[in-house]
């Protein structure tokens, strides 16, 4: 086998819960990850006669973000995709090196975990070019080293995540539910996301959350859009919008042209805006197009991280 080629979603998080800080940096949360159908694609190439760190990766022309958002992209070991071939190369008798071509479809910096995506793409991908055998457990594992949302794109479907997001449970939801996401022109760091929180917080410490609202799970279940547009919830959105504004104007964008609910995605500043159906989320997204937003509709869940035929 010399290719293998994989796709894994991006995520939104229907809710998301931030408790206190921990010693190591990050903050404790509660979240339900809902997989949707914006996905990454990697394809790995083995390099026959090279060692097996050597790691290349590269931005597939068929991506479909903006050519300068792409640019920003690390292509050295700072990407999150050769960090990742470079862990199962630590575990595998690999003996060839490996070229990664990423298809970016998920918004960079966007609060869909598209980072996240991409390494659990090349995860799934390297241990099957080296015929490393590995479990899904143990690829978790080695994802949860490179950032809490990798864990859940392996996974995918919807899921509760606790710790700091990487200690996942899935959730039952037998239903697809139909959003729009509306994207933003300009990304937000995730880091910068949370210090305005505790600047807004201004040293007040919420409890350690240990659990997602049980409505949310129940309303997942039912596949009953109704009831869960009642129950979206971010902590991070009043942060996200105190570093940009104008998102303010895009989540009411959508509740005036009928979205039953709209919130920021993780960190943002991804909008997303719950739909009735397939077609309200089409006509929905079709309204927000026509009057200058970068709409689309998807859905979720959808199944995480999995070899597609190669083309
Ligand atoms: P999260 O909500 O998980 O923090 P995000 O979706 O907001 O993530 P990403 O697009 O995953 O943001 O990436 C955030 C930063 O990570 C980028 O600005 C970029 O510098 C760095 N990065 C590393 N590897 C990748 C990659 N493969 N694709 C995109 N960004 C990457």
């Amino acid at each position: 086998m010399k290719r293998v080629r994989v796709r894994a979603p991006g995520k939104i998080n229907a809710s998301f819960r931030v408790g206190p800080l921990r010693t190591d940096g990050y903050h404790f949360v509660a979240s339900t990850y809902l997989a949707v159908s914006l996905y990454e694609e990697v394809l790995a190439t083995a390099k026959p006669g090279t060692p097996a760190g050597d790691v290349t990766v590269s931005i597939s022309p068929a991506s479909t973000l903006d050519p300068a958002a792409l640019a920003t992209i690390p292509l050295d070991d700072d990407n999150l995709a050769v960090r990742a071939a470079r862990l199962v190369a630590d575990v595998s008798e690999s003996t060839c090196g490996v070229h990664l071509e990423i298809t970016k479809h998920v918004p960079i910096a966007g609060g869909m975990g598209g980072g996240s995506a991409d390494a659990a793409a090349t995860l799934v991908a390297c241990d099957a070019l080296w015929h490393t055998g590995l479990s899904r457990e143990e690829l978790s594992q080695l994802g949860a080293e490179l950032g809490a949302d990798v864990p859940f794109a392996l996974l995918g479907g919807a899921a509760v995540g606790l710790g700091v997001g990487d200690r996942l449970t899935a959730a039952l939801a037998p239903t697809a539910l139909h959003w729009v996401l509306v994207q933003s022109d300009f990304g937000l760091s995730t880091p910068l996301v949370y210090g305005a929180l505790d600047t807004l917080r201004d040293g007040a410490e919420p409890p350690v959350p240990d659990q997602v609202d049980p409505h949310i799970l129940a309303a997942l279940r039912a596949g009953d859009p109704a009831l869960l547009a009642g129950c979206l919830a971010n902590d991070l959105q009043p942060a996200a919008v105190s570093l940009a504004p104008g998102l303010a104007e895009v989540l009411d964008a959508g509740k005036a042209r009928g979205a039953l609910a709209t919130l920021i995605s993780g960190s943002g500043p991804t909008v997303a805006m719950l739909a009735a159906d397939e077609r309200h989320a089409r006509n929905l997204s079709a309204e927000l197009g026509a009057a200058g937003y970068a709409a689309q509709a998807v859905q979720g869940p959808v199944h995480g991280a999995h070899r597609v035929l190669d083309s």
